[in-house]
């Protein structure tokens, strides 16, 4: 540890998010950056703790210490190697990581200022591409070959790893560029995609090989494309959560109404050069926009609309609105479930809780004299009747019961986005030598988890293939 006082004389320095006004007009991402004395002196506030929490939160076990003692020090190459030790992408993690490891921070509990981990492993990283320090391996071969199915963050970690371990590795992708959520999910202004690119780069520069456009499958114990059968020594599953929760209620068919996915991988491909007709465009600009999903995805379709030129924004929740700063029921070192501004919640938006969502209603089905949209047409959204409601406990325990409180209204809205969540995955008995991994085998979670479960597959695939003559 560095400097053994700064914790108490240096404040959080958090780099902060480019001024609203400015930000909301393009899809550059929103953070900024802090200069390189800032930075060391954020770094320098790390105790070095006896039992460090950081380390316990994190998915990946980052040894936060020991890299932000390097950082202070201006050992930026040393920093790197620490860091990539633990994490093979903390320049995604560095991004949009919900950082575990600072709500488990002591300095979060006896200060309520963490340190600013994340941001420093953003930066470490950054200055390791720009220095240099990211360097091209060369792994000798054994013979064996692993098939990858999916790119995302748990896919790439895991084809990594074993292509590190000597294993010929092939990534197959039903889309057209690698990521996953984290290309065609997770909006620019979070995550700028020429960063996945540059990781891509690198990994097809040590021998991992991409095939896109392959929407592949597992059967009789080989890989299927098209109509070839491949065989590999062992197959990853890493193809995520591809089911969205839907809301079955009247009206789900009218036009205008999209689940979050459709909204934000269209204009993550927008962006990207790619055209879609009027007809396919799904846009806010100039409309009342109603996300239902309190969550992340919520947040990223609500900062979307914003940037497509949106008239309004609404989130509606069904949860109660949850505590802000602390919340007994997850107390430190645990991950606290506390109210969560985002970047895109600053830049505008009505957020409710509480609220049911009861049927989506058209032009011809609205109530005499609700205003409707210039566009408003019997076909598509016009508004949405939700049902104010409450909580109350379960006397025979579990999940506790929807009450109604107060009178269904109807919520003006053109477009509406359902952000509430994705289907855990099911799947068959597979032969010994397939593995499940990241949300595919979890559910929906976190980047930092997908890397972590794609990690520790490769792990098991190499004592698995290490027991096969
Ligand atoms: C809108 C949104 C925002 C999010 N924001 C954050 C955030 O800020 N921070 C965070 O930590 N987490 C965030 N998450 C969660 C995070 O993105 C996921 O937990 C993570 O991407 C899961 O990684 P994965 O590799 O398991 O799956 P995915 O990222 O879903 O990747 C699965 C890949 O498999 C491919 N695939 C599927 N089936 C096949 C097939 N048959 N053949 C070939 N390829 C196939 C898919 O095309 C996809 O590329 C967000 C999620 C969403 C939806
Ligand atoms: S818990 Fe916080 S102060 Fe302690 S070692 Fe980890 S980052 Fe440093």
């Amino acid at each position: 540890m560095g400097n053994p006082k700064a914790f108490l004389t240096v404040p959080r320095k958090e780099a902060g998010y480019r001024p609203i006004h400015d930000r909301i007009h393009d899809f550059g991402e929103v953070e900024q950056t802090l200069n390189t004395r800032d930075r060391q002196e954020q770094a320098s506030r790390c105790m070095d703790c006896g039992v460090p929490f950081c380390h316990w939160a994190c998915p990946l076990g980052n040894k936060d210490p020991e890299w932000n003692d390097a950082l202070y020090r201006g050992e930026w190459e040393k920093a790197y190697k620490l860091l990539k030790k633990t994490n093979p992408f903390p320049e995604f993690t560095g991004r949009i990581c919900p950082a575990l490891c600072e709500k488990a921070c002591v300095l979060y509990l006896t200060t309520g200022e963490a340190v600013t981990n994340r941001e420093n492993e953003c930066a470490i990283v950054e200055r390791a591409y720009l220095e240099g320090y990211v360097t091209i391996e060369h792994p000798e071969r054994n013979g064996k070959r692993v098939a990858v199915i999916g790119s995302g963050p748990a896919g790439l970690a895991a084809a990594q790893a074993l292509n590190y371990m000597g294993y010929e590795v092939t990534v197959f992708e039903k889309n057209e560029a690698a990521g996953g959520l984290l290309r065609y999910g997770i909006p620019n202004f979070k995550l700028n995609k020429k960063i996945i690119d540059r990781r891509i780069s690198v990994m097809e520069q040590e021998g991992v090989k991409f095939v896109y456009g392959a929407a592949v499958k597992i059967e009789n114990g080989k890989l299927k494309i098209e109509n070839d059968l491949c065989d590999y020594d062992a197959y990853i599953i890493a193809t995520g959560t591809p089911t969205a929760r839907d809301l079955d209620i009247p009206g789900r068919e009218l036009k205008g109404v999209h689940l979050a996915l459709e909204l934000l991988s269209q204009q993550n491909r927008v962006l990207a050069g790619m055209e879609f007709s009027k007809e396919e465009r799904i846009t806010a600009k100039g409309k009342d926009v109603l996300v239902i999903g309190g969550g992340d995805t919520g947040s990223d379709c609500i900062g979307t609309a914003h940037r497509q030129g949106a008239k309004s924004v609404t989130q509606i929740e069904i949860m109660p609105k949850p505590p802000v700063g602390h919340n007994p029921a997850t107390p430190w070192p645990n991950w606290p479930v506390i109210l969560k501004t985002t970047s895109s919640h600053e830049e505008g938006c009505t957020r409710r809780w509480n609220i049911n969502t009861l049927e989506f209603l058209s032009a011809a089905t609205v109530p005499d004299g609700f205003p409707v949209g210039k566009d408003a047409a019997p076909d598509h959204v016009a508004g949405v009747r939700v049902q104010p409601i409450d909580w109350k406990p379960n006397p025979a325990g579990g999940r506790p019961i929807m009450v109604e409180a107060g009178e269904p209204e109807v919520i003006k809205a053109d477009l509406v986005l359902l952000a509430m969540g994705f289907l855990k995955p099911q799947h068959p008995e597979y032969p010994e030598n397939v593995f499940v991994c990241g949300d595919a085998a979890s559910g929906a979670s976190l980047v930092v988890r997908a890397i972590a479960s794609g990690l520790d597959t490769a792990k098991r695939v190499h004592a698995f293939l290490a027991t096969q003559s």
